[in-house]
């Protein structure tokens, strides 16, 4: 398969997407650890005390992209193993790992996974008090359609949180970050999955996403409230969050 930078359309860039993660499902973990050089964590962390959960069971969270659970494990944790969260994700490898390693910290009982797409909430209106995304929304084809779904499971007062890829604003910082990521990656990449091209269209699905200011507006288009922003690592990530109100 090529994952060259050709446009694609929405179908075979879910089909690119998915391809890459049932690859790495069992290897994710440690891959984040190695590409981010661990700071995945501290940008998690950060992102969940932001968040503030609910101390309560009557708390509902829903993860979208949640993958192989590492948000939705904090905010557990964070909530002192009250609150609820639904781990959504497309993709059935990396929710059986995230079942996993729920397993493993004995976290299922404040657990759901659900198999589904973020364009298409198998959820009522109004259903949660917070829509959680991590490095998720880059993948999906259509954002704009995945933002509209977020807002309309929220419930009024429900607070939207985004962290993703965005735009360095160091130059030197900036350099770096390009040879790591068009060079070292694909090698890291090769070396573990045994396959480069998966991880080329990774990095470059990363430069294609909508900056920090352009990414809020979008949000702003989905009828979600109050857009701020904060950058982490010289705006290597952000975290963009708003209300609905
Ligand atoms: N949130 C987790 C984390 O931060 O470690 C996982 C992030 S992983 C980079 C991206 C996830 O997005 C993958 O698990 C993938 O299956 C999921 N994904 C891609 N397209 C999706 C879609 N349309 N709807 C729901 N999940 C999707």
């Amino acid at each position: 398969t090529s994952y060259g930078f050709r446009q694609v359309d929405e179908g075979e860039k879910q089909g690119m997407v998915n391809d890459v993660f049932h690859g790495v499902a069992r290897r994710y973990d440690i891959m984040n650890d190695v590409m981010s050089l661990g700071m995945h964590r501290a940008w998690k962390d950060a992102m969940v005390s932001a968040l503030n959960p609910g101390k309560s069971s009557a708390y509902r969270v829903l993860d979208v992209a949640g993958g192989t659970g590492d948000i939705a494990f904090r905010i557990i944790e964070e909530s002192r193993r009250l609150a609820h969260a639904t781990i959504l994700d497309i993709n059935g490898s990396m929710l059986e790992v995230g079942r996993q390693r729920a397993q493993k910290r004995r976290l299922e009982d404040n657990l759901t996974f659900v198999e589904a797409n973020a364009e298409d909430l198998p959820f009522d209106d109004d259903s949660f008090d917070a829509y959680t995304i991590a490095f998720g929304i880059r993948n999906v084809p259509r954002i704009d359609l995945a933002l509209r779904e977020a807002a309309r499971v929220l419930r009024r007062g429900g607070r939207f949180l985004c962290l993703e890829f965005s735009d360095v604003d160091l130059p030197l910082l900036e350099k770096i970050y390009d040879a790591w990521s068009f060079k070292a990656i694909p090698q890291f990449g090769r070396a573990i999955t045994g396959d480069s091209e998966p991880y080329r269209y990774l990095v470059e699905s990363i430069r294609k996403f909508p900056n920090q200011q352009d990414f809020a507006a979008m949000i702003e288009a989905a009828d979600l409230s109050r857009v701020k922003w904060t950058n982490y690592t010289g705006g290597v990530a952000a975290l963009h969050s708003a209300w609905k109100l």
